[in-house]
Protein backbone atom coordinates (compact mmCIF):
# COMPACT_ATOMS: atom_id res chain seq x y z
CA UNK A 1 0.00 0.00 0.00
CA UNK A 2 2.10 2.93 -1.27
CA UNK A 3 -0.25 5.32 0.46
CA UNK A 4 1.87 4.35 3.88
CA UNK A 5 5.32 5.35 2.61
CA UNK A 6 3.85 9.13 3.53
CA UNK A 7 4.42 9.88 6.84
CA UNK A 8 1.54 12.40 7.08
CA UNK A 9 -1.13 9.77 6.19
CA UNK A 10 0.67 7.45 8.35
CA UNK A 11 -0.31 10.51 11.34
CA UNK A 12 -3.81 10.46 9.67
CA UNK A 13 -4.10 6.89 10.54
CA UNK A 14 -2.89 7.16 13.82
CA UNK A 15 -4.83 10.25 14.77
CA UNK A 16 -8.03 8.98 13.69
CA UNK A 17 -8.01 5.78 15.38
CA UNK A 18 -6.74 7.27 18.43
CA UNK A 19 -9.98 9.89 18.04
CA UNK A 20 -12.45 6.80 17.44
CA UNK A 21 -10.52 5.00 20.38
CA UNK A 22 -11.26 8.15 23.26
CA UNK A 23 -15.32 7.97 21.85
CA UNK A 24 -15.70 4.37 21.67
CA UNK A 25 -12.67 2.39 23.66
CA UNK A 26 -13.71 -0.43 25.62
CA UNK A 27 -13.65 0.03 29.63
CA UNK A 28 -11.99 -2.70 30.69
CA UNK A 29 -10.45 -3.73 33.86
CA UNK A 30 -7.36 -3.33 32.94
CA UNK A 31 -6.66 -0.32 31.50
CA UNK A 32 -7.34 1.08 34.84
CA UNK A 33 -3.53 0.48 35.76
CA UNK A 34 -0.26 0.92 34.75
CA UNK A 35 1.36 -1.65 37.02
CA UNK A 36 3.01 -3.84 34.56
CA UNK A 37 2.58 -7.04 36.95
CA UNK A 38 -1.26 -6.54 36.22
CA UNK A 39 -0.39 -5.41 32.18
CA UNK A 40 1.20 -8.64 31.83
CA UNK A 41 -1.49 -11.20 33.18
CA UNK A 42 -4.08 -9.00 31.14
CA UNK A 43 -1.53 -9.64 28.36
CA UNK A 44 -1.10 -13.73 28.66
CA UNK A 45 -4.66 -14.37 29.48
CA UNK A 46 -6.07 -12.17 26.22
CA UNK A 47 -3.28 -14.54 24.28
CA UNK A 48 -5.82 -16.64 22.21
CA UNK A 49 -9.32 -16.00 24.51
CA UNK A 50 -11.69 -12.99 24.15
CA UNK A 51 -12.07 -10.33 27.02
CA UNK A 52 -15.50 -11.22 27.83
CA UNK A 53 -13.82 -14.54 29.07
CA UNK A 54 -11.04 -12.90 30.31
CA UNK A 55 -12.24 -10.29 32.65
CA UNK A 56 -14.06 -12.68 35.91
CA UNK A 57 -10.71 -14.37 35.56
CA UNK A 58 -8.41 -11.62 35.29
CA UNK A 59 -10.28 -10.29 38.46
CA UNK A 60 -9.82 -13.72 40.48
CA UNK A 61 -6.37 -14.29 39.94
CA UNK A 62 -5.58 -10.75 41.25
CA UNK A 63 -7.86 -11.54 44.21
CA UNK A 64 -5.52 -14.47 45.15
CA UNK A 65 -2.21 -13.56 43.70
CA UNK A 66 -1.94 -9.16 44.14
CA UNK A 67 1.34 -9.04 43.09
CA UNK A 68 4.07 -11.43 40.95
CA UNK A 69 5.41 -12.64 44.27
CA UNK A 70 2.13 -14.43 45.62
CA UNK A 71 2.06 -15.85 42.05
CA UNK A 72 5.85 -16.74 42.27
CA UNK A 73 4.96 -18.58 45.24
CA UNK A 74 1.52 -20.08 44.96
CA UNK A 75 1.64 -24.04 44.17
CA UNK A 76 1.18 -24.71 40.14
CA UNK A 77 -1.81 -26.51 41.24
CA UNK A 78 -3.48 -23.61 42.77
CA UNK A 79 -2.51 -21.46 39.65
CA UNK A 80 -4.14 -24.69 37.13
CA UNK A 81 -6.98 -24.78 39.32
CA UNK A 82 -7.89 -20.93 38.92
CA UNK A 83 -7.25 -21.46 35.29
CA UNK A 84 -9.91 -23.82 34.88
CA UNK A 85 -11.97 -23.51 31.64
CA UNK A 86 -9.59 -20.05 30.05
CA UNK A 87 -7.90 -23.25 28.21
CA UNK A 88 -4.58 -23.42 26.78
CA UNK A 89 -2.94 -24.58 29.91
CA UNK A 90 0.51 -23.86 28.93
CA UNK A 91 -0.17 -19.82 29.19
CA UNK A 92 -0.69 -21.08 32.96
CA UNK A 93 2.06 -23.12 33.50
CA UNK A 94 4.62 -20.26 31.36
CA UNK A 95 3.35 -17.78 33.91
CA UNK A 96 3.27 -19.28 36.75
CA UNK A 97 7.07 -20.27 35.66
CA UNK A 98 8.00 -16.84 34.31
CA UNK A 99 7.01 -15.02 38.22
CA UNK A 100 9.57 -17.68 39.47
CA UNK A 101 11.86 -16.41 36.77
CA UNK A 102 11.36 -12.79 37.60
CA UNK A 103 12.02 -13.16 41.18
CA UNK A 104 14.70 -14.75 40.84
CA UNK A 105 16.68 -12.73 38.47
CA UNK A 106 14.96 -9.72 38.51
CA UNK A 107 14.15 -8.98 41.86
CA UNK A 108 10.59 -10.12 41.89
CA UNK A 109 9.92 -6.69 38.88
CA UNK A 110 9.02 -7.40 35.12
CA UNK A 111 11.73 -6.13 33.44
CA UNK A 112 11.58 -3.28 31.03
CA UNK A 113 13.81 -4.38 28.38
CA UNK A 114 12.63 -6.07 24.92
CA UNK A 115 14.68 -9.04 24.97
CA UNK A 116 14.75 -9.74 28.51
CA UNK A 117 10.69 -9.79 28.21
CA UNK A 118 11.28 -12.12 25.31
CA UNK A 119 13.56 -14.02 27.25
CA UNK A 120 11.10 -15.11 29.85
CA UNK A 121 8.18 -17.80 29.13
CA UNK A 122 5.20 -17.34 27.34
CA UNK A 123 5.74 -13.57 26.19
CA UNK A 124 6.78 -13.93 21.93
CA UNK A 125 7.20 -10.39 20.30
CA UNK A 126 3.61 -8.73 20.18
CA UNK A 127 3.25 -9.43 24.13
CA UNK A 128 6.31 -7.97 24.79
CA UNK A 129 5.64 -5.02 22.79
CA UNK A 130 2.15 -4.40 24.47
CA UNK A 131 3.64 -4.25 28.07
CA UNK A 132 6.77 -2.14 26.87
CA UNK A 133 4.02 0.11 25.62
CA UNK A 134 1.29 0.25 28.21
CA UNK A 135 3.00 -0.02 31.12
CA UNK A 136 6.60 1.45 30.72
CA UNK A 137 5.34 4.22 27.93
CA UNK A 138 8.04 2.90 25.61
CA UNK A 139 7.65 2.94 21.84
CA UNK A 140 7.08 -0.61 20.76
CA UNK A 141 4.51 -2.42 18.29
CA UNK A 142 2.46 -5.34 18.90
CA UNK A 143 0.82 -7.67 16.33
CA UNK A 144 -1.76 -9.76 17.88
CA UNK A 145 -4.57 -11.97 16.18
CA UNK A 146 -6.64 -8.86 16.05
CA UNK A 147 -4.17 -6.40 14.51
CA UNK A 148 -3.28 -8.74 12.08
CA UNK A 149 -6.48 -9.05 10.62
CA UNK A 150 -7.09 -5.30 10.85
CA UNK A 151 -3.69 -4.50 9.06
CA UNK A 152 -3.97 -7.62 6.38
CA UNK A 153 -6.98 -5.62 5.65
CA UNK A 154 -5.78 -2.28 5.46
CA UNK A 155 -3.35 -3.31 2.80
CA UNK A 156 -5.31 -6.33 1.21
CA UNK A 157 -2.34 -8.25 1.89
CA UNK A 158 -2.14 -11.35 -0.57
CA UNK A 159 0.01 -13.55 1.60
CA UNK A 160 -1.21 -15.34 5.00
CA UNK A 161 -0.28 -13.21 7.77
CA UNK A 162 1.24 -16.69 9.90
CA UNK A 163 3.76 -17.17 6.34
CA UNK A 164 6.83 -15.76 6.61
CA UNK A 165 6.32 -13.22 4.23
CA UNK A 166 3.56 -11.98 5.54
CA UNK A 167 4.60 -11.67 9.14
CA UNK A 168 7.56 -9.90 7.97
CA UNK A 169 4.93 -7.51 5.79
CA UNK A 170 2.87 -6.87 8.97
CA UNK A 171 5.13 -6.15 11.55
CA UNK A 172 7.06 -3.60 9.06
CA UNK A 173 3.58 -1.86 8.88
CA UNK A 174 2.81 -2.88 12.74
CA UNK A 175 5.85 -0.27 13.56
CA UNK A 176 5.52 2.30 10.47
CA UNK A 177 1.90 2.93 12.13
CA UNK A 178 3.14 3.14 15.60
CA UNK A 179 3.20 6.38 16.45
CA UNK A 180 6.10 7.55 18.97
CA UNK A 181 5.13 8.87 22.91
CA UNK A 182 1.81 6.98 22.52
CA UNK A 183 2.07 3.26 21.50
CA UNK A 184 0.31 2.17 24.10
CA UNK A 185 -2.88 3.76 23.56
CA UNK A 186 -2.33 2.99 19.69
CA UNK A 187 -1.80 -0.36 21.10
CA UNK A 188 -4.97 -0.60 22.78
CA UNK A 189 -6.95 1.36 20.45
CA UNK A 190 -5.71 -0.99 17.33
CA UNK A 191 -6.73 -4.20 19.56
CA UNK A 192 -9.95 -2.46 20.21
CA UNK A 193 -10.32 -1.89 16.28
CA UNK A 194 -10.20 -5.73 15.60
CA UNK A 195 -12.07 -6.75 18.47
CA UNK A 196 -15.41 -4.29 17.97
CA UNK A 197 -15.03 -3.16 14.70
CA UNK A 198 -13.06 -5.01 12.23
CA UNK A 199 -14.44 -8.81 13.39
CA UNK A 200 -13.49 -12.24 11.98
CA UNK A 201 -17.41 -12.34 10.35
CA UNK A 202 -18.95 -8.86 9.09
CA UNK A 203 -16.29 -6.04 9.46
CA UNK A 204 -18.41 -3.04 10.82
CA UNK A 205 -16.52 -0.54 7.76
CA UNK A 206 -18.99 1.94 7.93
CA UNK A 207 -17.84 2.78 11.33
CA UNK A 208 -14.17 2.27 10.49
CA UNK A 209 -11.80 5.35 11.17
CA UNK A 210 -9.71 3.68 8.04
CA UNK A 211 -12.53 3.04 5.96
CA UNK A 212 -11.37 5.32 3.77
CA UNK A 213 -7.41 4.47 2.96
CA UNK A 214 -8.50 0.32 3.22
CA UNK A 215 -7.65 -1.49 0.56
CA UNK A 216 -9.61 -4.94 1.50
CA UNK A 217 -12.92 -2.40 1.66
CA UNK A 218 -12.46 -0.82 -1.47
CA UNK A 219 -12.38 -3.99 -3.17
CA UNK A 220 -15.92 -4.23 -1.32
CA UNK A 221 -14.63 -7.75 -0.13
CA UNK A 222 -13.58 -7.04 3.80
CA UNK A 223 -14.03 -10.71 4.58
CA UNK A 224 -11.66 -12.40 2.04
CA UNK A 225 -9.01 -11.16 4.52
CA UNK A 226 -6.89 -12.07 5.93
CA UNK A 227 -5.95 -14.71 2.72
CA UNK A 228 -5.40 -18.12 4.76
CA UNK A 229 -3.25 -21.19 3.98
CA UNK A 230 -5.60 -23.82 2.59
CA UNK A 231 -7.24 -25.65 5.10
CA UNK A 232 -6.27 -29.08 6.32
CA UNK A 233 -8.89 -30.98 8.34
CA UNK A 234 -8.35 -31.86 11.64
CA UNK A 235 -7.54 -35.21 12.42
CA UNK A 236 -10.45 -37.12 14.45
CA UNK A 237 -9.31 -39.43 17.20
CA UNK A 238 -10.64 -41.39 19.82
CA UNK A 239 -10.10 -42.19 23.26
CA UNK A 240 -11.56 -43.91 26.06
CA UNK A 241 -12.06 -42.63 29.48
CA UNK A 242 -12.61 -44.99 32.68
CA UNK A 243 -15.04 -43.73 34.91
CA UNK A 244 -13.98 -45.60 38.33
CA UNK A 245 -16.47 -45.10 40.93
CA UNK A 246 -16.37 -46.45 44.37
CA UNK A 247 -18.97 -47.18 46.36
CA UNK A 248 -18.92 -43.93 48.54
CA UNK A 249 -19.06 -42.05 44.96
CA UNK A 250 -15.58 -40.87 44.66
CA UNK A 251 -13.72 -40.69 41.24
CA UNK A 252 -10.41 -41.91 40.43
CA UNK A 253 -8.46 -39.48 38.78
CA UNK A 254 -4.71 -40.06 37.75
CA UNK A 255 -2.06 -36.32 37.16
CA UNK A 256 -1.02 -35.95 33.26
CA UNK A 257 2.40 -36.57 32.72
CA UNK A 258 2.77 -37.63 29.55
CA UNK A 259 0.90 -34.35 27.37
CA UNK A 260 2.11 -31.09 26.86
CA UNK A 261 -1.23 -30.15 25.89
CA UNK A 262 -3.10 -30.94 29.48
CA UNK A 263 0.29 -31.43 31.75
CA UNK A 264 -0.30 -30.34 35.28
CA UNK A 265 -3.57 -31.12 35.06
CA UNK A 266 -5.90 -34.23 36.54
CA UNK A 267 -8.25 -36.41 34.44
CA UNK A 268 -9.65 -39.94 34.50
CA UNK A 269 -7.89 -42.97 33.12
CA UNK A 270 -8.23 -43.54 29.78
CA UNK A 271 -6.64 -45.60 26.53
CA UNK A 272 -4.23 -43.78 23.42
CA UNK A 273 -5.98 -41.95 21.09
CA UNK A 274 -6.94 -44.32 17.99
CA UNK A 275 -7.63 -43.08 14.94
CA UNK A 276 -10.72 -46.23 14.75
CA UNK A 277 -14.02 -45.09 15.60
CA UNK A 278 -15.15 -47.84 16.68
CA UNK A 279 -16.90 -47.99 19.97
CA UNK A 280 -14.64 -49.76 22.59
CA UNK A 281 -16.00 -53.12 24.36
CA UNK A 282 -16.95 -53.12 27.29
CA UNK A 283 -15.08 -56.58 28.47
CA UNK A 284 -11.84 -54.87 26.73
CA UNK A 285 -12.05 -51.58 29.13
CA UNK A 286 -12.57 -54.01 31.64
CA UNK A 287 -9.58 -56.43 31.42
CA UNK A 288 -7.69 -52.84 30.79
CA UNK A 289 -8.77 -51.42 34.27
CA UNK A 290 -7.27 -54.82 35.95
CA UNK A 291 -4.10 -54.93 33.72
CA UNK A 292 -3.15 -50.84 33.92
CA UNK A 293 -4.30 -50.47 37.17
CA UNK A 294 -4.83 -53.53 39.12
CA UNK A 295 -8.61 -52.86 39.99
CA UNK A 296 -11.35 -54.96 39.22
CA UNK A 297 -14.57 -53.26 38.55
CA UNK A 298 -17.79 -54.31 36.97
CA UNK A 299 -18.56 -54.62 33.35
CA UNK A 300 -18.49 -51.23 32.11
CA UNK A 301 -21.36 -48.79 30.81
CA UNK A 302 -20.71 -46.99 27.93
CA UNK A 303 -21.85 -43.01 28.42
CA UNK A 304 -22.50 -40.45 26.00
CA UNK A 305 -19.88 -39.58 24.03
CA UNK A 306 -18.06 -36.53 24.46
CA UNK A 307 -16.45 -33.92 21.29
CA UNK A 308 -13.73 -31.50 22.17
CA UNK A 309 -11.63 -29.86 19.82
CA UNK A 310 -8.24 -29.14 19.98
CA UNK A 311 -5.62 -26.78 18.27
CA UNK A 312 -4.35 -29.48 15.82
CA UNK A 313 -7.33 -32.60 16.21
CA UNK A 314 -10.92 -33.32 17.20
CA UNK A 315 -11.27 -35.58 19.99
CA UNK A 316 -14.49 -37.87 20.55
CA UNK A 317 -14.10 -39.49 24.26
CA UNK A 318 -16.21 -42.25 25.16
CA UNK A 319 -16.80 -42.36 28.93
CA UNK A 320 -17.13 -46.05 30.28
CA UNK A 321 -18.81 -46.09 33.70
CA UNK A 322 -16.71 -48.90 36.25
CA UNK A 323 -18.10 -49.29 39.24
CA UNK A 324 -15.09 -50.47 41.46
CA UNK A 325 -15.40 -54.24 42.74
CA UNK A 326 -12.03 -55.07 44.44
CA UNK A 327 -8.47 -54.03 44.64
CA UNK A 328 -6.61 -50.83 46.26
CA UNK A 329 -4.32 -48.56 43.70
CA UNK A 330 -0.81 -49.24 44.82
CA UNK A 331 0.46 -46.30 46.91
CA UNK A 332 3.31 -45.53 44.79
CA UNK A 333 1.19 -44.43 41.82
CA UNK A 334 0.05 -41.03 42.26
CA UNK A 335 -4.04 -40.68 41.97
CA UNK A 336 -6.31 -39.35 44.10
CA UNK A 337 -10.45 -39.80 44.74
CA UNK A 338 -12.19 -37.32 43.72
CA UNK A 339 -16.41 -36.32 44.65
CA UNK A 340 -16.85 -35.55 40.66
CA UNK A 341 -19.69 -33.59 41.67
CA UNK A 342 -18.96 -31.30 44.49
CA UNK A 343 -15.06 -31.07 43.56
CA UNK A 344 -13.68 -27.65 43.04
CA UNK A 345 -10.22 -27.74 43.71
CA UNK A 346 -8.64 -30.41 41.21
CA UNK A 347 -7.60 -28.46 38.23
CA UNK A 348 -9.53 -30.41 35.27
CA UNK A 349 -8.89 -29.55 32.04
CA UNK A 350 -12.32 -28.50 30.32
CA UNK A 351 -12.72 -31.59 28.10
CA UNK A 352 -12.71 -33.70 31.34
CA UNK A 353 -14.92 -31.27 32.76
CA UNK A 354 -17.12 -32.09 30.30
CA UNK A 355 -17.07 -36.01 30.93
CA UNK A 356 -16.90 -35.53 34.56
CA UNK A 357 -20.36 -33.35 34.01
CA UNK A 358 -21.77 -36.98 32.61
CA UNK A 359 -21.91 -38.51 35.83
CA UNK A 360 -23.38 -35.24 37.33
CA UNK A 361 -26.22 -35.22 35.16
CA UNK A 362 -26.70 -39.07 35.21
CA UNK A 363 -27.23 -38.48 39.18
CA UNK A 364 -29.46 -35.63 38.86
CA UNK A 365 -31.93 -37.32 36.00
CA UNK A 366 -34.88 -38.82 37.37
CA UNK A 367 -34.64 -42.67 37.83
S1 LIG B 1 -12.58 -0.61 6.72
FE1 LIG B 1 -13.49 -2.52 7.31
S2 LIG B 1 -12.03 -4.10 6.71
FE2 LIG B 1 -10.96 -2.15 6.64
S3 LIG B 1 -9.94 -1.97 8.63
FE3 LIG B 1 -11.92 -0.96 8.80
S4 LIG B 1 -13.38 -2.51 9.54
FE4 LIG B 1 -11.52 -3.55 8.81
Amino acid sequence: MEALNDPAIRTLLAQRLLAHYQHHGRDLPWRHTHDPYRIWLAEIMLQQTGVKSVAPYYQRFLNRFPTLADLAKAPLEAVLSLWQGLGYYRRARHLHAAAQQMMHDHQGTLPDQYDRLLRLPGIGPSTAGAILAIAFGQDHAILDGNVQRVLARLLALEMPPDSTSGKKRLWEVARLLTPTGQAGFYAQAIMDLGAAVCRPRQPDCPVCPWSFWCQANAFGRPEAYPVTKSRVAKPHKYQFNALIIRPDGTLLLLPNDHSELLSGLWHPPGSEFVLSPTPPDPEVVRQWVMQELDLNVALPVMLAPVHHIFTHFRLTVHPMLCLWQSGEMAATTPHRWIDPINDQTTPIATLHRKVLQIISNRQKAPS
